[in-house]
């Protein structure tokens, strides 16, 4: 089991980064919501976006549950 947070400021294109807790990007304590455990990155991503409707794993730590929007207009 890890702990996961989610970023509160949103990545460029609108994304809100979910962490493990042992990410080098994870944002400072101010700047991230506590997750909660979990024994790998979806349930956490989905738990991030009823908070986050745009969460999304990091691209570092979540790399199984990164995806890349395609950007509607
Ligand atoms: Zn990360």
């Amino acid at each position: 089991m890890s702990s996961y947070f989610v970023g509160h400021n949103a990545l460029f294109n609108g994304d809100h980064a979910v962490h493990a807790e042992n990410c080098q990007h994870l944002p400072a304590e101010q700047y991230r919501t506590y997750l909660g455990e979990f024994t790998n990155c979806r349930p956490a991503v989905q738990q991030a976006m009823t908070v986050y409707p745009t969460a999304n794993g990091c691209f570092s730590c979540c790399e199984s549950c990164h995806r890349v929007f395609s950007i509607s207009a």
